[in-house]
C-alpha cells in the first residue's frame, strides 16, 4: 500500500465500503489488492443491481423474447414450422441459477482479494463508525455505493403496482402489462413482455419516450414498436389503478380518459439514490435531487467519506460506476497516478426491440452547442430479415462537424445495434474523422458496412 494513506489511528480497516454492486465491489478488490484492510457490507444481494436486479437479469431476458420472432424467421430459413411454447417458470429457474452463479464468483472474488464481508446493511454512527446489524466498526475512510432504487409514483392505487426489481421475479408471466415510464427500462420491458407473449401498454405523459436520446432514433423506435403491436400511449397519465377480480383497472388522462384493463402494472418512472437507509452524518452535503454531492475526487464534504456510482447521480451505468470506483481505489491506495475519468461521450445502449446503439451528441444537441454539421442518414432491412419476409429496419445516422470532420454523434436503431456501436465508439473516442470512415474497407456482408459508406 502506498505510504500516503497509512494506518494514522487504530481504525479497525482502512477502508470500508457501503454496497456490492458495481462500484462497491470493484474499488474494494482493487484497494485490498494494494494492500489496504478492507471491510464491505452489502444488505441485499452481492454484485448490487446490475447483477441481480439491472443490467444481467435484464439482457438474459431480452434473449430469450428474442426467441419469439428467431422461431418466425427460421421458416423463411427453410426450418420446418413448428409452434414454439415459452414456460416463463422454467426460464426464471435458470435465469436464477446463472445469477446465484455470479452472486458467488463475486463473493470469492472479494474473499480472495483479502476483504471482510458484513451481509448486512451499514449505517453510519459517526464519520469513521458504521452499525453493521449488531456490530460496530470503524474506518479511516469509508465509501458509499449504495447505487439507487425504483421511484414509485404517487397516484391513487400505486401500492398495486410492481417496479423493475419485482419483474425479475413474478410468480407468472401478465397477460397484459402496462408499464408506466417512457425511459430506457420502459422501452427495455415493453420489448421483454411482448416477446414473451404478453400483451403490452406502454403509458408516457410526454409526446415521446425516451428523452435525451437523437429524436430520429426516438421515432425510427416509436414506429417499430407499433408496427411489433405495442400499444403506446403518450401524452397521457395514470390516473388511478383499482383492481376487480385478478385485474387490474388502469385509468389515464388522455382525451378520453380511457380505462386499460390488465393483470400487471409496471412503474418505470426512475430511480432515486438509496440514501435513506444509512443515517448519514447531517455536514454531509446532498443535491436537491438527494444525490451524494462529491469534488472531481469522488470526496464528499466529510473529507475520509466518498461515493461513487448511482449514488451520485452523474451516469447510471455499470461501467461508469465500476470505473469511478477503481479510480478511487488507486489513488487512495496506491502511487498509481491515474487521470481523471473522462465522462465526454460514453456509448451506451437499450436493449429495446430494434436496439439502439448511441455515442456522443444528438442533432439537437450538436445544433445548440453552436456546431455547423453535417447529416448522414440512412434506413435498410438487414440482411438476416430478408428471407424472414421480416419488416423490422435498421436506421443510423452520424453526425458531422464540418469544420474539424470528427463525429460528433452516431445512433443506431436496429439489429445489432449494442455491438456494433462499441467498436466504432473507439474510434470516434480516438477523433476518428468522417474521411478516417470513409477510408475504412467496409465488411461485407454486414450491418455495420453501411456505417463506412454513409453517404
Ligand atoms: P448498485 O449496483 O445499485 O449497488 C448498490 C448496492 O448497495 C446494492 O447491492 C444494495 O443492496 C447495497 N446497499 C444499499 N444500501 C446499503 C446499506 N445501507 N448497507 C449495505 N448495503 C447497501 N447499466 C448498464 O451499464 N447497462 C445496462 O444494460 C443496465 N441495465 C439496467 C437495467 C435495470 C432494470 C436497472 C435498474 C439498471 C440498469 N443499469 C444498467 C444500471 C446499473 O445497474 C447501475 O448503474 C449500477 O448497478 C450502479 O452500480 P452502483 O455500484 O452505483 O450501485
Amino acid at each position: 500500500m502506498s505510504t500516503k494513506n497509512k494506518k494514522t489511528h487504530n481504525y479497525d480497516y482502512n477502508y470500508f465500503v457501503i454496497g456490492a454492486g458495481s462500484g462497491g465491489v470493484r474499488s474494494a478488490r482493487i484497494a485490498a489488492s494494494h494492500g489496504a484492510k478492507v471491510g464491505v457490507a452489502e444488505g441485499r444481494h452481492m454484485g448490487g443491481t446490475c447483477v441481480n436486479v439491472g443490467c444481467v437479469p435484464k439482457k438474459l431476458m431480452a434473449y430469450a423474447a428474442d426467441y419469439n420472432s428467431h422461431f418466425e424467421d427460421a421458416v423463411g430459413y427453410g426450418w420446418n414450422e413448428h409452434e414454439p411454447k415459452f414456460n416463463w417458470k422454467k426460464f426464471l429457474k435458470h435465469k436464477n441459477n446463472e445469477i446465484l452463479r455470479l452472486n458467488e464468483i463475486y463473493n470469492n472474488m472479494l474473499e480472495k482479494a483479502g476483504a471482510t464481508i458484513y451481509s448486512d446493511y451499514a449505517a453510519f454512527i459517526d464519520e469513521h463508525t458504521l452499525k453493521i446489524g449488531d456490530k460496530i466498526i470503524t474506518s479511516q475512510h469509508i465509501l458509499i455505493s449504495t447505487g439507487g432504487k425504483p421511484r414509485i409514483p404517487k397516484l391513487d392505487g400505486a401500492e398495486h403496482m410492481i417496479v423493475s426489481d419485482d419483474a425479475f421475479y413474478l410468480d407468472k408471466l401478465p397477460k397484459h402489462i402496462v408499464i408506466y415510464g417512457g425511459g430506457y427500462i420502459a422501452v427495455e420491458f415493453a420489448h421483454i413482455f411482448k416477446g414473451m407473449g404478453s400483451d403490452v401498454t406502454l403509458v408516457y405523459r410526454g409526446d415521446l419516450f425516451m428523452r435525451g436520446f437523437d429524436d430520429d432514433i426516438r421515432c425510427h423506435l416509436r414506429d417499430e414498436m407499433i408496427a411489433q403491436g405495442i400499444d403506446l400511449r403518450f401524452n397521457a397519465e395514470i390516473a388511478h389503478i383499482g383492481k376487480q377480480a385478478d385485474d387490474y383497472l388502469v385509468t389515464l388522462t388522455d382525451n378520453d380518459e380511457s380505462v386499460v384493463i390488465c393483470d400487471c402494472v409496471m412503474s418505470a418512472i426512475g430511480r432515486v439514490p438509496e440514501t435513506d437507509n444509512l443515517n448519514l452524518p447531517h455536514n454531509l452535503v446532498l443535491q436537491k435531487s438527494g444525490h451524494i454531492e462529491i469534488n472531481d475526487r469522488y470526496q464528499t464534504s466529510i473529507p475520509n467519506i466518498y461515493a461513487v456510482g448511482d449514488v451520485t447521480g452523474r451516469v447510471e451505468l455499470t461501467p461508469i460506476a465500476i470505473k469511478e470506483g477503481h479510480w478511487l481505489a488507486d489513488t487512495l491506495f496506491s502511487d498509481i497516478d491515474r487521470e481523471c475519468i473522462n465522462y465526454h461521450q460514453i456509448p451506451t445502449a437499450v436493449f429495446s426491440r430494434p436496439q439502439i446503439g448511441t455515442i456522443g451528441l444528438s442533432e439537437s444537441e450538436a445544433k445548440k452547442e453552436g456546431f455547423d454539421i453535417e447529416i448522414y442518414k440512412s434506413t435498410f432491412k438487414p440482411m438476416a430479415y430478408t428471407l424472414a419476409n421480416r419488416n423490422e429496419r435498421t436506421f443510423i445516422k452520424m453526425i458531422v462537424d464540418k469544420k474539424s470532420r470528427h463525429i460528433l454523434g452516431l445512433h443506431i436503431c436496429g439489429l445489432d445495434a449494442a455491438e456494433m456501436t462499441q467498436g466504432f465508439a473507439v474510434a470516434i473516442k480516438a477523433g476518428a474523422t468522417k474521411e478516417c470512415f470513409d477510408e475504412t474497407i467496409g465488411i461485407h456482408p454486414t450491418s455495420a458496412e453501411e456505417i463506412v459508406t454513409l453517404k
